[in-house]
């Protein structure tokens, strides 16, 4: 049957954290506009009645920390008693600011593993529990690259992405028979407001980050919903344990020479 709309995610229900800025936004956006009753949830309020009236009236808000167990098991009931069900979870709060290792104190350390790991893990309980009586669910966390190479500067949330990577695959295979996909998505930079005001706050830093990228671009916050929109669809059911980078290259950039200068270089072996 032919449809004029992509992806159908009517009468689907889901719930972003970090749902009201930047990325979690424009994932928040695209499950609206493909039928999906969505809430979000986040510290600060304004950011979530800020997102609520531009996307829809129909969005449910809600503050809560993920970093408190408490507040994630009451948001999962709040979910239940307003719509009964829940489908997607899109674990994409989280916390960074650069600290060189030896500069980084133990509460700084506490703080992004406490988002975005241990946020993480409590967001997922609870809605596995839910989702394994359901016997559906889909599970995005949105991670980064630095999981696997490390990253000079960002300790903290190098070491919490790529737990979430490692929880990410543990629960794609102990889930996936509950009818559960567990998946999760690598962007590579993203001019948002918070990743500009806590990573490349001046003009240097963006321009060198921008030179590393090999398509010489950051992504648009829209590139990374579309993605995760299909890792979230029932098109993607086979798709369980998976990393899907969006990065423009970035990440396999660890060439010895210098590109531009190769490219002018006379052609000596023909
Ligand atoms: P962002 O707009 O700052 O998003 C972070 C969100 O997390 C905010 O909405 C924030 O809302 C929420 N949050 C922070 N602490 C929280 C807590 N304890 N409990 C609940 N919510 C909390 O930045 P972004 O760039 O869109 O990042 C979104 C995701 O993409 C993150 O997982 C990030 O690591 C990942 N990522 C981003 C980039 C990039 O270049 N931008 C690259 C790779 C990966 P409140 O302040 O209201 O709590």
């Amino acid at each position: 049957m032919k449809t004029d709309k992509q992806y159908n995610f009517n009468d689907r229900v889901a719930l972003v954290t970090g749902g009201g800025t930047g990325i979690g936004k424009a994932i928040t956006r695209e499950l609206v506009r493909y039928g999906a009753r969505v809430c979000i949830v986040s510290r600060n309020e304004e950011h979530l009645t800020a997102a609520r009236n531009e996307i829809s009236s129909g969005i449910l808000t809600r503050v809560c920390d993920v970093r408190r167990p408490d507040q994630v098991s009451r948001t999962f009931d709040h979910i239940i008693g307003e719509w009964g069900r829940l489908d997607i979870l899109v674990n994409n709060a989280a916390g960074n600011f650069i600290a060189p290792a030896a500069d980084l104190s133990p509460g700084g350390w506490k703080v992004v593993i406490d988002i975005v790991l241990n946020g993480t893990y409590y967001c997922s309980h609870f809605a596995g529990k839910i989702m394994r009586d359901q016997k559906y669910g889909k599970i995005l966390n949105i991670v980064a690259t630095y999981a696997w190479t490390g990253n000079a500067g960002t300790i903290h949330s190098a070491a919490a992405k790529a737990g979430v990577v490692a929880l990410t695959r543990t629960l794609a295979v102990e889930w996936a028979a509950w009818g559960i996909r567990t998946n999760a998505l690598a962007p590579g930079p993203v001019n948002t407001e918070g990743a500009r005001k806590n990573l490349w706050s001046d003009e240097n830093s963006y321009r060198y980050l921008k030179n590393q990228v090999p398509v010489k671009r950051f992504a648009e916050e829209s590139e990374i919903a579309h993605c995760a929109l299909f890792l979230l669809s029932d098109q993607a059911d086979y798709i369980n344990g998976e990393v899907l980078v969006i990065d423009g290259g970035l990440w396999l950039n660890r060439t010895m020479f210098d590109i531009d200068t190769l490219s002018n270089m006379p052609e000596k072996n023909q």
